[in-house]
């Protein structure tokens, strides 16, 4: 297969690079209307045919066009927390700021996926002011998350000044970034950009990864590069059929991800973004798949699973549940009934041994 050099991001270099079949255009042209597709080198070089998890991940299909009744336009419930363009602002000492609505790659998934994409570009100069004179008048806000689009989309002269200005706000303790970029397009990560994050305040980045194939050797020297410049890292991943929706796959996930200096930080059960139902496992299977990795991964690859719930009301860890109370008492009052790493039953407080007084 030739490997386009450039970012794809036409149905006809999707067929060019025989990444769709001819006869599929006019159902991808009409996914690829409603939905920006991009697909990096980086991430192009690395995909072996339709149904593998990086291809999985972006090269459209028409599945995308079947609309579930539960999935919805906006399936987080951000509209209702947004006081000024390019903030949103749920939770009380954190808000989202969203400088730019573009993204190096276009996740067939995106929970974001009515807001994204070509045309929107980054916030204006005026619009960027007024949603930091937003941050400026709330004390409580103790940190910012720069999501979007992608934020290290951004070129190093333009964040620079967004970086000062964030810099120069007392309330503001810690400055966030939610990013692909060091993954999908690695290269992006240059000193120049690793100068423009060197703030006072201390930047922390969470890289949004789904496999351990998307870790190649440029992503890892990014990584690297970030963490050796004091940045903290954590990453998201989002659980997702056919693509990292297995023991083994999540297992390489995090372990790769550890081995890189990044510690997990939230799995994300699929949101209920329109045409994304292909992709939805169900809370169980997650559950399941969270209890397997428990007894045989070390605690510092294990992400807390969450569910953001639709409508606007946060997230919330979904995991499976080790503790039960039961209706046992015992001499030291109400007991509970534990669950070991590999799915043994024990009664805490434990039941007095011999020696007890
Ligand atoms: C996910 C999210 C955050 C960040 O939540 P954490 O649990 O701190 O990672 C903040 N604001 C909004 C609106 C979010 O959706």
């Amino acid at each position: 297969m030739a490997r386009s050099i450039r970012t794809i991001r036409t149905t006809q270099s999707l067929a060019d690079n025989a990444l769709v079949r001819e006869e599929d255009l006019p159902v991808i042209r009409e996914v690829a209307e409603r939905y920006a597709v991009s697909i990096t080198p980086a991430m192009h070089q690395i995909i072996t045919g339709p149904d593998d998890p990086i291809a999985r991940q972006f090269v459209p299909t028409g599945a995308e066009l079947v609309i579930a009744p539960e999935e919805r336009a906006d399936p987080i419930g951000d509209d209702p927390f947004t006081p000024v363009k390019g903030i949103t602002h749920r939770y009380p000492d954190r808000l989202l700021l969203k400088p730019m609505h573009l993204c190096p790659v276009y996740c067939r998934f995106c929970f974001r996926r009515e807001v994204v994409g070509p045309g929107e570009g980054m916030l204006s100069a005026p619009e960027m002011e007024a949603a930091l004179d937003y941050i400026r008048s709330r004390p409580e806000v103790w940190e910012v998350i720069l999501t979007g689009g992608d934020p290290l989309l951004i070129s190093p002269a333009r964040l620079a000044p967004i970086m000062r200005a964030l810099d120069a706000i007392d309330h503001v303790k810690v400055i966030r970034f939610h990013t692909r970029v060091p993954v999908v397009d690695p290269r992006r990560i240059t000193d120049d950009l690793i100068t423009a994050l060197d703030t006072e305040t201390p930047v922390w980045v969470v890289v949004h990864t789904n496999h351990s194939q998307e870790l190649g050797d440029d992503a890892r020297t990014a990584l690297r590069l970030l963490s050796r410049n004091g940045i903290p890292l954590l990453s998201q991943t989002v659980l997702l059929k056919g693509v990292n929706d297995t023991p083994q796959a999540l297992e390489d996930l995090f372990r790769t991800l550890v081995a890189n200096r990044v510690k997990p930080y939230y799995l994300h059960h699929g949101d209920l973004a329109q045409g994304t139902s292909h992709f939805r496992t169900t809370i169980t299977h997650g559950q399941d798949l969270m209890q397997n990795l428990r007894g045989r991964l070390s605690g510092t690859c294990q992400p807390t699973y969450v569910l953001d719930i639709p409508g606007g009301h946060g997230k919330v860890p979904i995991g499976p549940t080790y503790i039960h109370d039961t209706d046992t008492v015992n001499g030291s009052g109400a007991a509970h009934r534990v669950t070991d790493p590999w799915g043994t039953h024990h009664t805490y407080p434990p039941t007095p041994g011999p020696d007890a007084g």
